[in-house]
């Protein structure tokens, strides 16, 4: 058989939200991708001074949100893994469990950055093939990436965040097109990201 080529989209996705879904459709046609797994990091305990939402309830609304798409799947590798996130273990486990496929990682500008300035960032290209989307609010700089690896990709422009998500839901402010109808549901059965409520 063939070797597939595989997204991997990781994220916090607290929420997921319609920038994630746009940029991952956008990256798995323009590059052909049989499938486009998203990864919902593992509990940090905090990320940017704040609580973080319980892994499985980020897990069950990038579920929701990725149902009906057929070639959009989930993995639980990070969240079974637990703690904090590292790019490089989320190759490595993926890897192991598609040894014979191709992975491209899906990222945004803000993102790649960062994944890009972490101390063995060389060894992440022995995993995957890198795709850095376009998000509003950040640019995409192409120096310093190492050439061959890294791929730009412009995708339709969604201002769209999880923190402003948040913030919206906290401030009794509706979040209805920015996230799937579903995680809307989900968001307010759970009670999430209001004030008084458990994270
Ligand atoms: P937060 O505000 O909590 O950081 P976020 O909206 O940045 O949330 P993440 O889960 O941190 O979402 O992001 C997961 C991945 O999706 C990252 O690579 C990020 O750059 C990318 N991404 C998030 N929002 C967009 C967007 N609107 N357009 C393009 N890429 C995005
Ligand atoms: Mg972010």
């Amino acid at each position: 058989m063939s070797p597939r080529r595989i997204g991997v989209m990781g994220g916090t996705f607290d929420p997921v939200h319609h920038g994630h879904l746009v940029a991952a459709s956008e990256v798995q046609s323009r590059f052909a991708l049989d499938e486009v797994i998203f990864v919902p990091t593992g509990q940090p305990w905090q990320k940017s001074g704040r609580r973080v939402t319980r892994a499985e309830d980020r897990y069950l609304m990038t579920v929701i949100a990725t149902a009906s798409n057929p070639v959009f799947s989930v993995s639980r590798v990070d969240i079974d893994r637990g703690g904090q996130t590292y790019t490089v273990d989320t190759l490595r486990d993926l890897h192991e469990e598609y040894p014979d496929d191709e992975l491209f990682f899906i990222t945004g500008a803000d993102a790649l950055e960062q994944i890009l300035t972490w101390h063995k960032a060389g060894e992440l290209f022995d995993f995957a093939h890198f795709i850095g989307v376009t998000r509003p609010g950040y640019r995409l700089n192409s120096h310093h990436l190492p050439s061959g690896k890294v791929s730009l990709v412009e995708v339709t422009a969604m201002s769209i965040s999880s923190t402003g998500c948040r913030e919206r839901v906290e401030r009794g402010e509706p979040v209805w097109y920015l996230v799937p109808d579903g995680v809307v549901r989900y968001i307010a059965k759970k009670d999430l990201y209001r004030k008084d409520a458990e994270a």
